[in-house]
């Protein structure tokens, strides 16, 4: 049976094999009992992909400890990657065929590819053109910001976990926040709207340090938002008990600022937006900006995830903490045609699972560290 999203469909009978909805989702459609054989990216649960995140590479020149080992990786060999002409492709069925409306490039470090402006600027001429943005740790941006905005990068989100040298130098294990600092600079005279921060607390590494981040962001029109670590380190050190939580992070900057949930539709994003005012001045005083909070561990938003993903290899993750991958690049480079690729896809999204299952008894932490999926 072929069901088409939008139409009413019967409510399944007790006993069905239909899967239930997640807690919290409430489809707006009813669910389909089959996968439908021609749609967008939709999954058993009624959400729907518009957000596609392509990882570039899994290499990087940082080796943040809650996500690559001091060592490294074996990463993979160059004719493993996509390349230009093959994350063009992919980014044009998304785009025509599933009405994914946001590409977001990550990796590894994805201004470690050489062929960055040229793969903005090819996904940049696609129709109905997507918003590109792109997540990176800002070494190298300085020489490359403005490049990458004439190329068609809209935004820029940045990570930075400390605004003190040997804080950064601790976490990140290399001593390059001017570098950072620099590349960050670069963006706003490139003319890119404004640059967010991305920061991850680690207590009594930087968790201290909250206010003084906020306050450093504020002050230069960044929109800072704190991501709670999530166990997806090479090294598998993460502990539940030893990680920051949101309502930790909240607590933190409740020392000098007042926090008031933003009134705007979260509209799927990760990030739950609070007005940032002084403690000092009331709910009355001058909101000074925005500060974000993803709260992927105690407060988890799979039952609005809108994500898919491409690995730097060319496999679809349908979660962050999936155990398997559909391979679309070997099929690709075996001939598959546009809509080969669209249907193995569309099955992959299908098996999308309900949620991370972070907070189940039996969480298996996936093999794969963050620098190899794609953050
Ligand atoms: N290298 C780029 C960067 O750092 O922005 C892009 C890739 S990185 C994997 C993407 C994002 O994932 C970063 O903001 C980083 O802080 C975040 N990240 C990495 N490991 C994480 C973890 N274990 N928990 C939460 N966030 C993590
Ligand atoms: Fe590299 Fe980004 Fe991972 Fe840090 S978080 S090691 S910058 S991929």
């Amino acid at each position: 049976m072929s069901v088409v999203l939008g139409m009413p469909q019967p409510r399944p009978a007790a006993g069905s094999s239909r899967a239930s909805a997640p807690r919290g989702v409430r489809p707006a459609v009813a669910l389909p009992a089959e996968r439908p054989a021609a749609s967008g990216l939709v999954d058993r649960f009624g959400r729907e992909a518009t957000d596609l995140r392509i990882s570039l590479t899994d290499r990087c020149n940082l080796r943040c400890t809650y996500c690559m080992p001091a060592e490294g990786l074996p990463f993979l060999a160059p004719p493993a990657l996509m390349s230009l002409e093959e994350i063009t492709r992919f980014a044009r069925i998304a785009v025509t065929d599933f009405g994914v409306r946001q590409v977001r490039f990550t990796g590894g470090e994805p201004l470690l590819r050489k062929d960055l402006v040229e793969i903005i600027r090819s996904v940049a001429a696609l129709e109905p053109r997507p918003e590109i943005s792109l997540t990176t740790n800002a070494i190298g941006l300085t020489s490359r910001a403005t490049a990458l905005a004439d190329a068609g990068l809209d935004r820029i989100n940045v990570s930075l976990d400390s605004i003190h040298p040997e804080t950064f130098a601790k976490i990140t294990r290399r001593p390059f926040l001017d570098r950072v600092l620099s590349g960050i600079d670069a963006v706003r005279a490139a003319g890119l709207k404004s640059t967010k921060i991305n920061a991850v607390l680690m207590p009594g590494i930087n968790d201290h340090q909250a206010v003084e981040l906020l306050e450093w962001a504020l002050a230069g029109g960044h929109q800072l938002r704190f991501i709670e670590q999530m166990p997806l380190d090479a090294d598998h050190t993460w502990e539940r008990e030893s990680m920051i939580t949101a309502a930790q992070i909240r607590e933190r900057l409740a020392v000098r600022y007042l926090l008031t949930p933003d009134d705007a539709p979260r509209d799927g994003a990760p990030a739950e937006l609070f007005q940032v005012r002084e403690q000092a001045d009331g709910p009355d005083g001058s909101v000074l900006g925005l500060v974000g909070i993803i709260a992927s561990v105690s407060e988890p938003f799979c039952a609005d995830c809108r994500r898919t993903r491409l690995t730097a290899e060319g496999a679809v993750r349908s979660c962050l903490f999936s155990h398997t991958e559909t391979d679309l690049l070997g099929p690709l480079r075996a001939g598959a045609d546009d809509a080969e690729l669209a249907d193995l896809w569309r099955g992959a999204m299908w098996a999308k699972p309900s949620g991370h299952r972070m907070n189940e008894a039996g969480f298996a932490q996936p093999d794969r560290p963050m620098s190899a999926i794609g953050g």
